[in-house]
């Protein structure tokens, strides 16, 4: 399957969809299921995407590709780094990633990320799929300089637009060999696969739900390969994984209308 959370028009009420060829039948629930359409339907062309799940929480993994590892001038870590970005980060496909205007430098970062589909409390890898819902695009936006001044990550991760999600949730996926990319205005800046991941999704899933429980929609983002880099006010990103497809984001400088939602 492929899910999507959509709006008809602007301003209009979101919906969970599930997209088939080219059309969005709207679905009588939520994303997390059951699957029942109620009968109405849409061009996929015509729907305004919203991001595809709103996650409790959301869990990220630093440093989970060499390549990153050693641009990022760090050691190999012999368990995830883990970290959370907030959910007032969460933004769709479309909608502006606004940079902060006291950061100096902010970073794309081309991400799969997990979403769960049942809750997970102490789960072995060997069944740790079997809790996943389906995988989509993150781009893990960092301001950099916070994030080495700060010494952790919280406010570098965590300002209003730094995780784009989407554009949808595809079900059918084996994590173990998508390819991750990032294009930034329609260049190629970061080209890996996740049969790179330092730690697999099957293994993060028992890890991270040995120290708390993963709850249906929540997001784990699997890290970034090298490549990451700047972006400036104008530009365009698309982070891109494969099965999935692209997630693009805009750019601009200073605050979002966020606060008035
Ligand atoms: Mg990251």
């Amino acid at each position: 399957m492929r899910l999507i959370r959509y709006r008809e028009y602007e301003d209009g009420p979101v919906r969970a969809g599930l997209v088939e060829e080219d059309r969005v039948h709207a679905l009588a629930q939520d994303i997390l299921g059951p699957y029942d359409k109620i009968g109405r339907d849409l061009a996929l062309a015509d729907a305004i995407l919203e991001a595809p799940c709103r996650p409790g929480k959301i869990v990220c993994v630093g440093l989970n590709y060499r390549d990153h590892v050693t641009e990022s001038q760090q050691v190999v870590p012999e368990e995830p780094v883990l970290f959370m970005k907030p959910t007032s980060a969460v933004i769709g496909p479309g909608r502006a990633i606004r940079l902060p205007r006291h950061s100096r430098r902010v970073d794309y970062e081309a991400e799969l990320a997990v979403i769960m589909g049942r809750t997970a409390c102490r789960v072995r890898a060997d069944e740790a799929l079997d809790y996943v819902l389906g995988y989509t695009c993150l781009n893990d936006v960092s301001a950099r300089d916070f994030q080495r001044k700060d010494g952790q990550w919280t406010r570098a991760k965590g300002f209003y637009t730094f995780c784009p999600l989407g554009p949808a949730i595809e079900t059918d996926l084996d994590p173990g060999g998508l390819a991750v990319q990032a294009w930034l205005n329609g260049e190629l800046k970061q080209d890996s696969s996740t049969a790179h991941l330092i730690f697999n999704v099957p293994f993060l899933i028992e890890f991270i739900s040995g120290i708390m429980r993963l709850e249906p929609g929540d997001v784990i983002a699997t890290g970034t390969p090298s490549g990451v880099g700047p972006l400036q006010a104008g530009d365009e990103i698309e982070i891109r994984v494969g099965g999935i497809g692209g997630l693009i984001n805009p750019v601009r400088l200073g605050d979002d209308d966020t606060c008035s939602k």
